[in-house]
């Protein structure tokens, strides 16, 4: 069984949100814990986004409620959820049997200043993406053009004296050369297409592919349709996506960020393409493809796993 990680998945948003129990599973779930085992995932992503929400509560309160619903799967799952996991739970991690999951907080708006960081990266956060689409105090998101403000630089300083990975998905493009030029620790592209295969603003520029790459970082292949292609995209049109990133990054730096249930359904994910239980699929077309078991195991879960234990 290839053992894959998966970048990026809104499991506590999109549970708290919906209703459905992660745990068991729920019909319309693309990536509950039964699928998540049944496609042989042993370490996620798993988010704290608050930056879009319906009530009254503040980003930090949200953040909290997310973080006690990570807090509360191990119990609840019979361990089958490891959270916030380290080093060895992630060595020790059987695929089918258990998935270890680390925090990323994605888009900083629960964070009032800098020094806050702390006490979220000892909840388990060791992600943060500065923004989500929209600018924030800390930077430009993919909507915009602006970039990292001074403020944002400090919060930048703040997660490499931690050691925290960097997160580019969704900024804007300025914020990303501004990352480049400012981060010191790991940067990642948790959940992304590539631009060049179909032009999006949350899809990255062979460029930044690139430099992302050349400082040991990995880009994971969202699989939202909307970043994939027009109409209603194929499983095939995903793959173009992950094998031009093989071509411009290499084997040591691409992955997979599904972002499975998070701001869209199992409608959107491409054709042929049902839930995460799908997901032993890359292996047999990267096979196909001809890479090697080794390359293959590289871009199913290896490359993400090297930088995230890096920073448990
Ligand atoms: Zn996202």
């Amino acid at each position: 069984m290839t053992t894959f990680t998966d970048a990026h998945l809104d499991i506590a948003w999109s549970s708290l949100k919906n209703g459905r129990d992660f745990v068991s599973g729920h019909p319309d779930a693309a990536a509950g814990l039964p699928e998540l085992l049944a496609g042989g995932v042993t370490l996620a992503c798993a988010t704290v986004f608050c930056a879009e929400h319906d009530d009254e509560s503040t980003p930090a309160e949200l953040a909290e409620r997310q973080l006690a619903y990570y807090d509360a799967l191990p119990g609840r799952s019979d361990h089958r959820v490891i959270w916030p996991a380290d080093v060895m739970d992630v060595g020790m991690c059987t695929p089918g049997e258990k998935i270890c999951l680390i925090g990323l907080m994605e888009g900083c708006e629960p964070v009032a200043v800098p020094e806050e960081m702390e006490a979220y990266y000892r909840r388990g956060i060791r992600v943060a993406a500065l923004t989500w689409n929209r600018n924030n105090r800390w930077a430009g998101g993919c909507e915009g053009k602006s970039g990292l403000t001074t403020e944002g630089v400090a919060l930048v300083k703040e997660m490499d004296r931690l050691g925290m990975v960097h997160d580019v998905s969704h900024l804007s493009r300025t914020s990303i050369d501004d990352l480049l030029g400012t981060a010191r620790g790991p940067i990642i592209a948790s959940h992304v297409g590539a631009d060049a295969v179909y032009s999006h603003a949350r899809n990255l520029t062979d460029d930044h592919l690139r430099a992302i790459a050349q400082r040991g970082g990995v880009v994971g292949l969202v699989l939202y349709s909307k970043f994939l292609g027009g109409g209603r995209p194929s499983f095939g049109d995903a793959m173009k996506h992950l094998m031009h990133m093989l071509a411009i990054c290499g084997a040591d730096a691409v992955g997979i960020g599904s972002d499975m249930d998070g701001g869209f359904g199992k409608e959107d994910l491409p054709v042929g393409f049902h839930t995460a239980a799908d997901l032993p699929r890359f292996a047999e077309a990267l096979a196909g493809e001809g890479l090697s078991a080794h390359e293959i195991d590289k871009v199913c879960g290896g490359n993400f796993r090297r930088v995230l234990t890096s920073v448990m």
